[in-house]
């Protein structure tokens, strides 16, 4: 059969990843991504991306913690090259701290970051209100640009990219042979989702460049996350709330949380503020289809609600995903040369 087209649907991170993978493990196939929006007005574009999974109930713990050893032997390999400045990914230590000792004290990624360690009694110092810690080192995609240097990879591999709003995925059945959904909170509408919904997060990205390390509060609520060039500071977390407007109120309270954490926030400038919709789901949606409407057949391949932790895991994830595309093009190598019998 002549190059099978695959088209990705999405342009966020699992979109750009999942289709960089497809390219990398199938170079025979011609790859399209197709999107309504590209960086920067994702929701991807918002996130703090930092490398610290998010729990999804649904998914095995032993497969959570593949995708985020295999994210983050990807990342750790770009920090460690020249390419680490323009791709926007960095080391950075800190620590992560509770008000009560947490029942886990070991979460199923403290062998994976580096430095996994309780903090010192000296260090706890800095935290008054905490009475328990722990200390590491992870990484930080700067996501505007490891968007961009993704794209930058995608176009070197001979990715086609193009602006198109998808009503349909069954749309794209005589363009395409096998379609790949990335559309993160968009997939609610685009298949009619129901299990999928937004938890809204606003964020404050600042310039105070002398914060070095990251503090995040155990909940996940209060977080400080230094990048490059701006501090990420956060966040809220609202269930099914689909507003991308950025409420005043909310802006005063994550900095006020943010400077009880860290006092020299005080002195932050250049204060702008973003909202995005976490993809949410019981379990990420990893998994083959097959549309089919009079005797057509269209492979799909779904990659979406990744909800808190796409950064987190979406190497691991897109991946998985370029194997179940790999998959699909073997039956349907099978299914052509059956056809010729
Ligand atoms: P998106 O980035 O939303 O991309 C979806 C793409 O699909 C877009 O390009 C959109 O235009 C396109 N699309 C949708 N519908 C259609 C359609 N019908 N036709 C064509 N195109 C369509 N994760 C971490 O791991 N670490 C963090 O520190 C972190 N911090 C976060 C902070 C905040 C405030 C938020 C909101 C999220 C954070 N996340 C974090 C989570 C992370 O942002 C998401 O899990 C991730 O961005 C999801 O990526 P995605 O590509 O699935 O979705």
């Amino acid at each position: 059969m002549a190059a099978p087209k695959v088209a990705v649907v999405g342009a966020g991170v699992i979109g750009l990843s999942t289709a960089l993978c497809i390219a990398e493990t199938c170079p025979s196939c011609s790859v399209t991504v197709l999107s309504d929006q590209f960086s920067p007005n994702t929701t991807s574009d918002v996130a703090a991306g930092m490398l610290i999974p998010h729990t999804y109930p649904g998914t095995p713990i032993h497969v959570q913690k593949q995708w985020f050893t295999e994210t983050f032997a990807y990342l750790f390999a770009i920090s460690n090259s020249a390419e680490a400045s323009e791709a926007g990914i960095h080391l950075v230590s800190g620590w992560q701290v509770f008000k009560t000792t947490p029942k886990e004290e070991l979460p199923f990624w403290s062998d994976v970051v580096l430095g996994f360690r309780p903090m010192s009694e000296a260090e706890l110092q800095k935290f008054p209100q905490h009475r328990f810690g722990q200390a590491f080192t992870t990484l930080k995609c700067d996501c505007p640009p490891y968007l961009l240097w993704l794209e930058k990879r995608l176009k070197a591999s001979g990715v086609q990219m193009y602006t198109r709003k998808v009503a349909d995925l069954w749309d794209l059945h005589s363009e395409y042979n096998i379609v790949v959904n990335c559309a993160g909170i968009g997939a609610h509408q685009l298949v009619g989702d129901e299990k999928l919904f937004p938890v809204r997060g606003q964020v404050l990205k600042v310039h105070a460049p002398w914060v070095k390390n990251f503090i995040r509060d155990g909940d996940g609520l209060t977080y400080i996350y230094p990048g490059i060039r701006r501090v990420t500071l956060g966040g809220t977390r609202e269930k099914e709330s689909w507003s991308l407007s950025p409420d005043p109120s909310t802006t005063k309270d994550i900095f006020d949380r943010c400077c009880s954490l860290e006092p020299s926030l005080r002195g932050a400038q250049d204060i702008k503020v973003k909202v995005g919709l976490r993809p949410s789901r019981w379990c990420v949606r990893l998994q083959r289809e097959v549309l089919s409407q009079g005797g057509v057949k269209l492979p799909v391949v779904h990659n979406y609600g990744h909800g808190a932790g796409g950064f987190s895991v979406h190497r691991g994830t897109a991946k998985e995903a370029a194997h179940l595309v790999g998959e699909c093009l073997a039956a349907l190598q099978g299914s052509s040369s059956r056809a010729k019998l």
